[in-house]
């Protein structure tokens, strides 16, 4: 004779309630958004293009609306 028997388990999990890593990861987005529309003059360009980026200007070109819109003064 065989008995069946069955039973439950509950799993409790406990965690951190706050996503860290997609935090971490949204912060240096943030940063780096920010210092591309805010205060890259031709920095991140003048790794490729030499000196002739700080006078070119094309992020801050491509992003001068946006600038105004976000406070950066620019002229
Ligand atoms: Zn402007």
């Amino acid at each position: 004779m065989f008995y069946v028997s069955s039973s439950t388990r509950q799993i409790a999990k406990t965690g951190s309630k706050f996503p860290v890593l997609a935090i971490a990861v949204l912060a240096l987005v943030f940063a780096f958004g920010l210092f591309f529309v805010g205060y890259d003059q031709g920095h991140l360009f003048s790794i490729v293009q030499g000196a002739e980026a700080f006078d070119d200007l094309y992020i801050h070109e491509l992003t001068h609306d946006m600038r105004h819109a976000a406070g950066f003064p620019c002229h």
